[in-house]
């Protein structure tokens, strides 16, 4: 039998394909159900290592997805394989379409406040289903109450946090409690994207599995944080070969 997670040094990540999973949110948004997704990559798997706060954080996930190739090459590697990225940036361009066909409240929290009133614009003009249930610019007072509670009565069915890791975890995780509803979904730097404001690697390399190449290339400033890439590769080696002795 398949099994439905497949766990990355302790991090369980949900297997399934993107259509799959995106069937899977629709499903919570129509019954309601309060959910919290976690986009992980290299990084957060290793964050989940050195901090104690961070993995507890990401155990009151409901789902984890392998945000990145360096995923799903350990699932690969440790024999349980993962059939497909499921990343932050395509569920997103995903549950547009799909809020734009069932006409879903969508809020928009995160990034900085021009690029958030772009993405807002575009929403209007590309998606006129959508309905707008609230945004707010990622650069906020975190101990101000107005936030969460200008969301929940927003009743938002979907739930957009831009804020980059390990923020958006961070702050979906200290706050979920505190709604009824809404599917809330980290997404890192996917407003930037989606509004011109960065590129993303052209589809070949995509298809490549060089994204993060293009994404360094692009952004040299980022090389320490890919530092973690290689880390990764020997920790995931390393367990395994415990794991066979
Ligand atoms: N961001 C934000 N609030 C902050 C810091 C960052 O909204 O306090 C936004 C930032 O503008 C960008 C996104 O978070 O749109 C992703 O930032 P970054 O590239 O640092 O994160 P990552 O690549 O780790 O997701």
């Amino acid at each position: 039998m398949t099994p439905q997670f497949v766990k990355i040094l302790d991090v369980p990540f949900i297997n399934t394909t993107r259509a799959a999973f995106i069937q899977t949110l629709q499903n919570r948004i129509e019954k309601k159900e309060k959910t919290f997704v976690v986009t992980a990559n290299p990084e957060i798997v290793m964050a989940t290592l050195d901090d104690e706060d961070y993995k507890r954080t990401l155990e009151k996930a409901d789902f984890i997805t392998a945000d990145g190739i360096g995923i799903v090459k350990a699932a690969q590697l440790v024999g349980e394989p993962l059939p497909e990225r499921v990343s932050g940036f395509d569920m997103m361009m995903d549950l547009l379409e799909a809020a734009n066909q069932k006409q879903y409240r969508v809020f928009f929290l995160g990034a900085a406040d021009h690029v958030l009133q772009q993405t807002l614009e575009k929403v209007k003009s590309d998606y006129p289903g959508i309905q707008i249930a609230g945004a707010q610019n990622g650069f906020f007072d975190w101990n101000d109450s107005v936030l969460p509670q200008m969301i929940k009565d927003s009743k938002p069915d979907l739930v957009f946090v831009a804020l980059g890791f390990p923020r958006q975890e961070n702050w979906i995780g200290g706050h979920i409690g505190q709604f009824n509803q809404g599917v809330f979904i980290g997404i890192g730097g996917s407003f930037d994207v989606f509004s011109g404001n960065v590129k993303r690697a052209p589809e070949a390399w995509q298809k490549l599995n060089l994204e993060w190449f293009y994404r360094l290339v692009k952004q040299p400033s980022r090389w320490k944080r890919m530092l973690v890439l290689p880390k990764f590769a020997l920790t995931v080696i390393q367990k395994k070969a415990l794991n066979k002795r």
